[in-house]
């Protein structure tokens, strides 16, 4: 990719200090793993970050859109293309009876605060996802019995022809982990949300109550990017890790938890390679020992696969 053309052009169109160069990937995952991004956006307004995509489109560049980089794998090598990060400028979260709206940087934490706020129930489920708002959308995110497809009335979107669309959650092809946002190259600017009225107390009392589980279950204390596999047909991945005897598994830093076997985690210094020996090795023992497939619910950035 040509950078400093690409750096020059989105320079010149988005508002001063946007956009950097060789922007270190590990400053923005939770994994705290990647080498650098070749040129990294960082948009202020709704229209910089539409305007910073038709660049990108229009002179052939690869991009890559990122949220809080909570379920992302990036290479040591980094990424040659223009991140577009999508941050703080971008997080206004609006409440107006029982719906929400909010830009595609709000963070689900942030969202779903607003939602106790307002005395506002459906939203309990998410309160502890480290994810944006649009990222979400796009995984489909979910936790405890809930997920994204309950809650969404629809998202505005810049679709893959570059126009503005507002899509009803039926026309998101919403399911386990997948959203039409990953088969097409949509970009989520926002999102409506529809929740109950509810009792604030017991919204609270349910959000601590998952915080505890998230606390008692999983190695917040490591970094990491979650559940690192997808649930298989009929069976739990950290089950069938844990059975297979690769608790503690460790290539380097990159470790199966000892907390929860469906993690994957940065116990210090990991390298992306490390990771994916461990998620290798991980898939190929299970797929000996029980014939199931282990597909990667983390996404990854700067490899060829
Ligand atoms: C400790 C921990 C616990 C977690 N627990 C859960 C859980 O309980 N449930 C769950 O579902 N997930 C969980 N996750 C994973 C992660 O938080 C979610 O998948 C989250 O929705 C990802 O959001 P993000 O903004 O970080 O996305 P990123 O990691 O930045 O990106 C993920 C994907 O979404 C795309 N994307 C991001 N923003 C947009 C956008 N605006 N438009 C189009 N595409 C976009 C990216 O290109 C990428 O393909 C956990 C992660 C961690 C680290």
């Amino acid at each position: 990719m040509e950078q400093l053309v690409i750096k020059k052009l989105l320079e010149e169109r988005l508002a001063p200090d946007s956009v950097c160069t060789d922007e270190l990937m590990s400053r923005h995952t939770t994994f705290r793993i990647g080498g650098p991004a070749s040129v990294f956006v960082t948009p202020k307004s709704e229209k910089d970050l539409v305007t910073a995509i038709e660049i990108c489109r229009s002179q052939g560049a690869p991009y890559f859109i990122l949220g809080n980089g909570s379920n992302l794998l990036v290479s040591d090598q980094g990424y040659d293309g223009v991140v577009v990060h999508i941050g703080s400028d971008l997080r206004d979260i609006s409440v107006e009876g029982t719906e929400i709206t909010a830009k595609t940087g709000a963070m689900l934490s942030q969202v779903a605060h607003a939602a106790l706020a307002h005395g506002l129930t459906g939203m309990e489920f998410a309160a502890g996802i480290p994810g944006s708002l649009g990222g979400a959308c796009m995984m489909n995110a979910g936790a405890y019995g809930g997920e994204m497809s309950q809650i969404l009335v629809g998202v505005r979107a810049l679709d893959d022809k570059g126009q503005i669309v507002e899509l009803a959650a039926d026309q998101l092809e919403l399911g386990y982990r997948h959203s039409i946002m990953m088969e097409k190259q949509y970009v989520v600017l926002g999102a409506r949300i529809h929740l109950e009225k509810g009792d604030p107390e017991k919204i609270q009392a349910q959000m601590d109550d998952l915080k505890e589980k998230r606390i008692a279950k999983q190695p917040l204390e490591y970094p990491s990017a979650g559940s690192t596999f997808k649930r298989p047909e009929g069976a739990f991945a950290g089950k069938l890790i844990m059975d297979a005897g690769l608790r503690g598994f460790r290539i380097g830093d990159a470790m199966v938890s000892e907390k929860h076997c469906g993690f994957v985690v940065n116990a210090g210094k990991a390298t992306a390679e490390d990771v994916c020996g461990v998620i290798s090795h991980v898939q190929q023992v299970v797929m000996e020992k029980y014939g199931k497939e282990l597909e990667p619910e983390i996404r990854f950035l700067g490899f060829d696969r």
